[in-house]
């Protein structure tokens, strides 16, 4: 059975983090069509010229461009026994090409929706650093590393992402709203496997555990099940 995982959920909400952990417990790839965009943004091939001024202002690449990244991404090897999927559908758009490429295969993914504090959020963006290099995540209040500004693993300079500053922060989060919020509606519409979490107070670690208990629970392994909510949100 292919493990199709997609997190779903605002920026900030610790989508790579979470996939970052479980992809040691599901070993399967991650695939962040935010990193993926990045890397072609540092490489300053044309795909990365055409959407770097569109990252830069907060807003969301055009559906084409990201549906053609994530089914490249998807035919490759490393990706035949499942994926998880962060960052992406982000659009009703890229939600129906998603399913279509699922259903065309008889994958049943899961979604998990990591539901956060719109308070926490904001301050967690705004704290957040990033390695340059290998790409890791640090926090200044939450997960400092531990020589301030050096990232743990490789020594690099921290930096603040462009688009971590406050301006666009908004704006990234307002294209959450409208965009890829109405999202958690089309996937219960449609029946699709739905399973919210509240990410707001819980360490990576501890959320992690309850992500892989929910992708490994019985419940979720039958061949079919409706949409579920783990909390009231
Ligand atoms: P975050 O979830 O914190 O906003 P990401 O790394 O997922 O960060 O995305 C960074 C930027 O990359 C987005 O603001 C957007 O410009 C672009 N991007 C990433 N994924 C998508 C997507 N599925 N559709 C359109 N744009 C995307």
């Amino acid at each position: 059975m292919t493990q199709a995982v997609v997190l779903f959920g605002s920026p900030g909400s610790g989508k790579g983090t979470q996939a970052n952990l479980l992809k040691t417990c599901l070993k399967v790839p991650h695939i962040s069509t935010g990193d993926m965009l990045r890397e072609h943004v540092r490489e300053g091939n044309s795909l990365g010229v055409k959407v770097a001024s569109t990252m830069q202002a907060g807003s969301l690449v055009r559906d084409e461009v990201v549906n053609h990244l994530v089914e490249e991404r998807l035919a490759e090897p490393d990706a035949l026994e499942g994926f998880i999927l962060d960052g992406y559908p982000r659009t009703r758009t890229q939600a129906e090409h998603l399913c279509g490429w699922l259903d065309g295969r008889g994958i049943r993914e899961v979604v998990i929706h990591l539901i956060v504090d719109y308070n926490v959020i904001v301050a967690r963006l705004a704290g957040r650093r990033q390695c340059p290099r290998c790409g890791t995540l640090y926090n200044i209040v939450s997960n400092p590393p531990r020589v301030a500004g050096v990232c743990d693993l490789d020594g690099e300079k921290l930096v603040v992402r462009d688009d971590d500053q406050e301006p666009v922060i908004r704006q990234r989060l307002a294209a959450y709203e409208s965009q890829s919020r109405p999202l958690i509606d089309f996937f219960r519409e449609k029946g699709r496997r739905l399973y919210e979490i509240d990410a707001s107070d819980q360490s990576p670690e501890a959320l992690s555990f309850q992500v892989c208990r929910t992708i490994q629970s019985p419940e979720v392994r039958q061949p079919v099940s409706p949409a579920v909510s783990t909390n009231d949100h």
